[in-house]
This record gives C-alpha cells, sequence and structure tokens, in this order.
C-alpha cells in the first residue's frame, strides 16, 4: 500500500499569529480523518519551527516549500537543505511551478536541488505539470515526462524511493478549474510507467503521486478515488482548517 499524503503549500500567506491560529485549527480537526494519512504543512520559512513545535508528537509533519542547491556559503536570502535538516524539517517541495514560473528553475537546477535534500536525509515533494498551452498543443504527456527525467532519472532506485511526486497543471493551480479524474488518472498513471521504465514496478508502485490544482472538499473525494492519485497538493484551501481537514478526510 502506497502512503496516502495530504500536504498543504501555504506559499507566502499569513503572519506569524494567522499561521499559529490555522495550525492549532488544524490540529484539533486532526483526529476527525483517518490516521494512516499522512498531512504535512509547509508555512513559510520563519514560521517553520514555531508549526514544527506546535505540531510537536501529533504525527503532523512539516515541510519547507524550496531549499537552495547549495549547502551554505554568500547567497543572500536563501535557505539551504543543511539549515532545513538541523532543524530537523522532513519534507520540502522542490520545482512548484510557481518557482519555475516567476524564479526560472529549469529541470538541471531542480535535479541539483532533489540531490542536496537527499544528502541531507529531506523527502522532496516534486512538482511536475504542463501550463494551458502545452496541455492544448496535445504536449502534455512528453513535457511531464521529460521534467521527470531531468530531475529525477540520475538517480538510483533507493534514492527514488524516497521521492514523493505532485502532479500539478498549471491551468489548475489557483485557477478554481480542476483537472477531471479522467484526467487526473491518465497523468498519474502516465507518471508511474514512465518511473517503472526507468526503475522498475516495484519503485514506482511505491511511490506517491500527490495531485495538486484547485483541490476542494467538494471534488477531493472523486480524485483521491482515482487508483493512481495517493493525495493532493493542496494550496488555497489549505489556508482555511475546515476546507483542509475535510479534505484530508476525503483521502
Ligand atoms: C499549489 O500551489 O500547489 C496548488 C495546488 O494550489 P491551489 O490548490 O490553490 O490550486
Amino acid at each position: 500500500m502506497r502512503q496516502k499524503i495530504v500536504a498543504g503549500n501555504w506559499k507566502m500567506n499569513t503572519t506569524l499569529q494567522e499561521a499559529q491560529k490555522l495550525t492549532a485549527e488544524v490540529l484539533g480537526m486532526a483526529g476527525e480523518a483517518n490516521s494512516n494519512i499522512k498531512i504535512i504543512l509547509c508555512p513559510p520559512f520563519p514560521y517553520l519551527q514555531t508549526v514544527k513545535n506546535q505540531l510537536g508528537g501529533s504525527g503532523i509533519d512539516v515541510g519547507a516549500q524550496n531549499c537552495n542547491e547549495h549547502q551554505s556559503g554568500a547567497y543572500t536570502g536563501e535557505v539551504s537543505a543543511q539549515m532545513l535538516k538541523s532543524m530537523e524539517i522532513p519534507y520540502v517541495i522542490i520545482g512548484h511551478s510557481e518557482r519555475r514560473q516567476y524564479f526560472h528553475e529549469d529541470g538541471k537546477l531542480l535535479a541539483q536541488k532533489v540531490d542536496g535534500a537527499l544528502a541531507n536525509n529531506l523527502k522532496p515533494i516534486f512538482c511536475c505539470g504542463e501550463p494551458l498551452d502545452i496541455r492544448e498543443a496535445g504536449e502534455h504527456e512528453e513535457l511531464v515526462k521529460s521534467q521527470v527525467e531531468e530531475s529525477l532519472f540520475h538517480l538510483n532506485a533507493e534514492a527514488m524511493k524516497k521521492i514523493v511526486i505532485a502532479y500539478e497543471p498549471v491551468w489548475a493551480i489557483g485557477t478554481g478549474k480542476t483537472a477531471t479524474t479522467a484526467q487526473a488518472q491518465e497523468m498519474h498513471e502516465v507518471i508511474r510507467k514512465h518511473l517503472a521504465s526507468k526503475f522498475g514496478n516495484d519503485t514506482a508502485n511505491q511511490i506517491p503521486i500527490l495531485y495538486g490544482g484547485s483541490v476542494k472538499p467538494d471534488n477531493a473525494k472523486e480524485l483521491f478515488a482515482c487508483p493512481d492519485v495517493d493525495g493532493g497538493l493542496v494550496g488555497g484551501a489549505s489556508l482555511k482548517s475546515r476546507d483542509f481537514v475535510d479534505i484530508i478526510k476525503s483521502a
């Protein structure tokens, strides 16, 4: 059985006080959800330690939203995987489409970030997904396969087993447009088969592939019911504790 995961990506949202309130609310309601589901909260960097402390021994994990590819050095304003390791942060999102789009992160750089994260015992939540024009041109499968190849195919199977993949069609992120269950399942299957072609079925079948893109309480259940969808990476709805916990309950 693959691990079911629901991760909340808070992006550059919340004040410290709002982050504490949101964490307390999720913590208060998390008991409503199946305890086999791994819940991960990804607050902005400055609140990681506070949120981590608040979550204590609850079993809910924290994740960072990014890390720099270098271990340390003169990179003002950046945060390294080594720093996250020293804080015992278990997960880090790598390659979110907003980082690809606004910070021009490409597959080669993301491969370095993946390596840095793994070297520091962090589990990367590696994001891939196509923009609207690529989907409309019918080139989405090829693009997503190439994103996975560029940043993950240099790994060996053991390292690959530590990766969580999030398929996030860019046209569905923050737009209110969600992929249909058929579109989501189709792409998750394409990704899993592609992983199998490189790492073998055993490895591919162990890797959680999350769906992201306007997941809401009213669409989560059918998306998460797809055989190759192992949970979700949730943006906007993760900022509302009731919605986020309802999404977790759908997994
Ligand atoms: C995301 O940013 O990873 C995301 C899926 O956002 P939203 O749920 O708001 O579409």
